[in-house]
C-alpha cells in the first residue's frame, strides 16, 4: 500500500481510538509495518492536527527521517514486529481500565472465553521499566512472544494484529474485559475463571471460524 494511504489510516484509527474513549490526551501511538521498519506517529502532536506528512518512517536500524521526531515508544513497537512476524499493526494506548489493572501488576485472567482473543489463558503484564528505554521494549518482547496484546506495568496496554482494523479492535476488547475483571475483583478476589481446557477450545474456535469484526 501507499506511503500516504498508510499515514491516513493511522491517523483515521487514532481518530477512532479517542472515539472508543481508550486514549487519554495524546498518550496513544500506533504503528504499521512498512518496508522493513514501520511507519508511526509522531511524539506530542494532538491527533486532530495531524496531516499525513506527519507520520515518521523508522526503518529497521531504528532511524528517523530528518526533520520528524517519532513517539517515545517507538522502541516497542519495534519489539512487537520483531517478536511478531504474523504483527502488521501495533496500538498502545493508557486506557483506564487496562491501566488500572496494570498497576496492580496482574495479569488478566480467564473470566469470560474472549480472554482468547489475545492467544492464550490471560491478557499478561509486561514488568515496569521507564517509558521509552530499550529496557522495556526487551519486556514487551517477552510478552507479545505467544500473545497479541499485553498490559505493561503502571502504565497501559499494546495490541497488534495483521491490520489497523483488527488491532484497535483488539485492543478494545481487551479494555472491556479490563472493566469485567476490576468489576468482578471488587466483590471477590481470586475472581472465577475458565478451565485451560475451555480456554483451548476456544482457540480452536476462533482459529477455524475467524474472528469477526462488527462494523
Ligand atoms: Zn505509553
Amino acid at each position: 500500500m501507499e506511503r500516504d494511504v498508510l499515514a491516513r489510516e493511522i491517523i483515521d484509527t487514532c481518530l477512532e481510538m479517542t472515539r472508543l474513549g481508550l486514549n487519554q490526551g495524546t498518550a496513544g501511538n500506533i504503528s504499521v509495518r512498512y518496508q522493513g521498519g514501520m511507519l508511526i506517529t509522531p511524539t506530542g502532536t494532538p491527533y486532530e492536527r495531524l496531516t499525513e506528512s506527519n507520520i515518521v518512517f523508522v526503518d529497521a536500524d531504528g532511524q528517523f527521517e530528518e526533520g520528524k521526531i517519532p513517539s517515545s515508544e517507538w522502541r516497542f513497537h519495534q519489539a512487537v514486529y520483531q517478536a511478531r512476524p504474523d504483527a502488521n499493526a501495533v496500538v498502545h494506548n493508557h486506557a483506564v481500565h487496562c491501566t488500572a489493572v496494570s498497576i496492580l501488576n496482574r495479569p488478566i485472567p480467564a473470566i469470560h472465553y474472549m480472554i482468547a482473543v489475545g492467544g492464550g489463558n490471560t491478557i499478561p503484564c509486561a514488568p515496569y521499566a521507564t517509558f521509552g528505554t530499550k529496557k522495556l521494549s526487551e519486556h514487551v518482547y517477552e510478552a507479545m512472544r505467544d500473545r497479541k496484546a499485553t498490559l505493561l506495568q503502571h502504565h497501559g496496554l499494546i495490541a497488534c494484529e495483521e491490520n489497523l482494523q483488527k488491532a484497535l479492535w483488539l485492543a478494545h476488547e481487551v479494555e472491556v474485559l479490563a472493566r469485567l475483571y476490576l468489576t468482578t475483583l471488587a466483590i471477590v478476589d481470586p475472581v472465577p475463571v475458565l478451565p485451560d481446557e475451555e480456554i483451548a477450545i476456544v482457540l480452536e474456535k476462533f482459529k477455524s471460524y475467524g474472528l469477526r469484526i462488527e462494523e
